[in-house]
């Protein structure tokens, strides 16, 4: 996945180009190889990229660099020492960040920021915060003394703005990553606000999995006649990562299944996605029973439980991470060798972003999709958006009961039109407390956004 062009030839600062080395990164990938030159060449740009193609240095790198340069020309007053315990002085002057970069979810921002601390270890003078919503308050601000760089979810960010917490007129670039899903979320007016109040910046970088007509109407909104890059797209194939297919009868045949994978000797780290919050609850609990050491993760836990489950996944405390979408970006840990879609996306663009959990720099990976068969139409939805089939398999001893052929056609008289379910009944809506109902994750149907309800991100 990378190219044949130097990190040296694209130009940044030297100590970025040691931190590059350090992280083993020998070639630019293809994403920054467009991006990184267009970026620091100026102007506005729309990114789309697909997930683990090293979209996240392809933004930082240029935004790091252009503060590195920033610094060379206006070196900056000495930066106040980190204020220790969350405590930050009563006459400490707001903060000022340079560059913010907005994701859409907690576990993203944080990962962002975290690869953004690696790239800046070498770097006098820049120093990195975060901005998430679901946590406390006092580190955050203490973090933000002399901080250049800001990675944030949109609602905490402008929390605090309005409190005069943090100051962003001094925003030279914005970057919004992940766009697409910043409007799942309903940020749309968050972000027009955070746009308003950066008003004085010089570029702002979008990056987004596509460019559908809404991502354009949002880039037309914030931005000044972007460039585009359109590289690898959600429709490109992950050559990496081998998808399967498997039709199941029932919850119980799934369950079935999912034991059978999750006993795959091959099976590193795995996280399984469900539909719902309360789906991913009761599963976690299931395969405890079953001695499996798995955890749930939701938008509907405290943030300090989200973060530590996945600091326990990281270090290989616990193998099998039950998730719903909130997990589908951000997590980047390679030893998840499988993905496991217990319940559908919502969306057919979220099977890519969550298959992208595994077969990450440049390992393989295996995704497993369990499908019932009235859940078809989902599965076609899902292979006209990557344009391209999941070959279905059958495992031994668990092969699904044959699709009953289909009924003969409504033979109706003039004027009559079958019912919707052709009159038989239907066993699978699903509803609050009912298995496959609840609360899917991440679409705000009614209302607008929702800031730090600690359900949801912010
Ligand atoms: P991202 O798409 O930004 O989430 O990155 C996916 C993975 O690729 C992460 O583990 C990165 O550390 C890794 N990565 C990013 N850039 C490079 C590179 N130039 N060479 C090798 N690995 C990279």
């Amino acid at each position: 996945m990378t190219t044949t062009l130097s990190f040296e030839a694209l130009g940044l600062a030297a100590p970025l180009l040691q931190a590059v080395q350090a992280l083993g990164f020998e070639k630019p990938t293809p994403v920054q190889a467009e991006a990184i030159p267009a970026a620091l060449q100026g102007g506005d740009w729309m990114v789309s990229s697909q997930t683990g193609s090293g979209k996240t240095a392809a933004f930082l790198l240029p935004v790091l660099h252009s503060l590195h340069l920033e610094n060379e020309q206006n070196p900056p007053a000495r930066l106040p020492r980190p204020a220790k315990g969350g405590w930050v002085p009563r006459n400490a002057a707001p903060a000022a960040p340079r560059a913010v970069v907005l994701c859409p979810t907690r576990e993203l921002a944080q990962q962002v920021a975290a690869d953004a601390i690696d790239l800046v270890r070498g770097s006098r003078g820049l120093r990195v915060a975060t901005v998430v919503g679901g946590m406390p308050f006092g580190k955050q601000l203490a973090d933000l003394q002399g901080a250049s760089l800001v990675v944030a979810t949109p609602g905490r960010l402008l929390d605090l703005a309005e409190r005069k917490q943090i100051l962003l007129d001094a925003v030279q670039v914005l970057v919004v990553d992940e766009a697409d899903r910043m409007l799942d979320l309903g940020f749309a007016e968050d972000l027009e606000a955070i746009h308003t109040l950066c008003a004085q910046r010089r570029q702002t970088l979008m990056f987004s999995a596509t460019f559908a007509p809404r991502i354009m109407r949002l880039a037309a909104q914030v931005m000044r006649e972007p460039g585009r890059l359109e590289l690898a797209t959600a429709q490109d194939k992950h050559v990496n990562i081998s998808q399967t297919l498997h039709w199941a009868d029932n919850l119980s045949h799934k369950r079935a299944l999912l034991d059978h994978w999750l006993r795959d000797v091959a099976l590193e780290q795995a996280v399984v996605f469900t539909s719902t919050q309360a789906d991913a609850d009761m599963l976690a609990d299931t395969l405890q029973q079953t001695g499996h050491a798995a955890v749930a993760l939701h938008g509907a836990m405290p943030q300090s439980v989200r973060n530590r489950r996945l600091q326990n996944l990281r270090e290989g405390r616990i193998r099998i991470l039950v998730a719903t979408d909130v997990a589908a970006r951000g997590i980047d840990v390679p030893s998840i060798s499988h993905v496991i879609n217990f319940g559908l996306p919502m969306k057919a663009e979220d099977y890519v972003h969550r298959i992208g959990r595994t077969g990450r720099a440049g390992r393989s990976g295996t995704a497993i999709t369990l499908a019932e068969h009235r859940e078809r139409h989902k599965i076609r939805a899902i292979e006209q958006f990557t344009r391209q089939p999941i070959a279905a398999s059958t495992i031994a001893g668990l092969e699904p009961t044959p699709p009953k052929p289909r009924e003969p056609k409504f033979n109706a008289r003039p004027g009559q039109r079958p019912g919707r379910d052709g009159g038989r009944p239907n066993h699978h809506r699903g509803g609050p407390g009912r298995p496959g109902g609840g609360r899917p994750e991440g679409g705000r149907k009614f209302g607008g956004p929702r800031r730090d309800a600690g359900a949801q991100e912010g």
